[in-house]
């Protein structure tokens, strides 16, 4: 059965989240996708520097159903975490990551790191640190070579456990880093107690940055703010060449989107590495 991408979303979304029943049949097709191998992981450059040389990637990982074709994350991942699907599949995204990012320290490029997206549900689950620093140990990785993207909501959370978490890895040496900063209710101030590394400005504001002055003032905040609280700051969605002057004028030092690249499978990712070689 044909389904355009259309179909597909009002199939994933609106038809199948209706009964319990449904529920049952997504998860299924889930687990049968990671059984037969039919999710993917992407990874799209993250540069920095004068020079503009890669110094890490974030994992993005995909869904190739075999009859409604590329199921966007954005679609599958909510899905996920309401099953609980998202623990296995975690795992798997870790484990397919830190593999890519093994390969190309076995190749001598010891600098660089990996940004994975852990959604909330899989960052509170009892066994998630110990299956985190399991891989790191497996794969012989610095734990400082991942970095765990949480989004501002679980960051801020007031729950103890995400705030023990939070120290632990810091502890550990796993970094983190704030994803979608921004669109977030919190306030900024919450940041002086929460052990983290590094604020990842959304790419909506990196969208309005070029077309309004208000966005341009909002982005050199947060940009300032992690100055002075000792981040790093990333940009996100980077598309346009006047995105990227601006920003290095608002002294952003880290950058990621289309204009640098698109996320890539490994393969593409190499060769992407190979021709940025220092
Ligand atoms: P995100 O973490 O905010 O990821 C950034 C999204 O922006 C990615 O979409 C990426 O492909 C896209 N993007 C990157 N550069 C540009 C650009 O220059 N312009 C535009 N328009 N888009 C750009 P993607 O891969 O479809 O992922 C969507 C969301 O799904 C992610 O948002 C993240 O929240 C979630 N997600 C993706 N992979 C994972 C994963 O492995 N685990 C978890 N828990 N969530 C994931
Ligand atoms: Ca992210
Ligand atoms: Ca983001
Ligand atoms: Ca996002």
């Amino acid at each position: 059965k044909e389904h355009s991408s259309r179909n597909s979303l009002t199939y994933f979304t609106e038809d199948m989240k209706e009964s319990s029943r449904d529920y049952f049949e997504i998860e299924m097709n889930l687990r049968k996708g990671l059984i037969e191998n039919q999710f993917m992981m992407y990874f799209q450059p993250q540069i920095s520097g004068p020079d503009a040389r890669i110094d890490g990637f974030e994992a993005l990982v995909r869904w190739n159903h075999p009859e409604i074709g590329l199921v966007r994350p954005d679609i599958f991942i909510p899905l996920a975490e309401s099953t609980g699907f998202i623990v296995p599949l975690g795992e798997w995204i870790i484990q397919e990551s830190l593999k890519t990012l093994k390969k190309f320290h076995e190749a001598g490029m010891t600098h660089l790191g990996v940004s994975v997206n852990i959604s909330s549900r899989q960052f509170i689950h009892e066994h998630f640190p110990e299956m985190i620093f399991q891989a790191l140990d497996q794969y012989q990785l610095s734990p400082d070579k991942l970095c765990l993207e949480i989004t501002e909501s679980v960051a801020m959370e007031e729950s103890s456990i995400v705030l023990e978490r939070l120290h632990l890895f810091t502890k550990k040496g796993v970094k983190l880093s704030v994803d979608d900063f921004g669109t977030g209710f919190s306030a900024f101030v919450y940041l002086l107690d929460y052990p983290v590394n590094e604020i990842k400005i959304d790419r909506e504001f990196i969208r309005l940055l070029t077309q309004n002055k208000k966005s341009e003032a909002l982005v050199k905040t947060i940009i300032d703010l992690a100055d002075n609280l000792r981040l790093s700051v990333i940009a996100e969605g980077v598309e346009t060449q006047d995105q990227l002057g601006l920003l290095q004028s608002l002294g952003c030092q880290r950058f990621q989107g289309y204009l640098i690249s698109k996320p890539v499978p490994p393969a593409e990712l190499t060769q992407w590495v190979n021709k940025f070689r220092p």
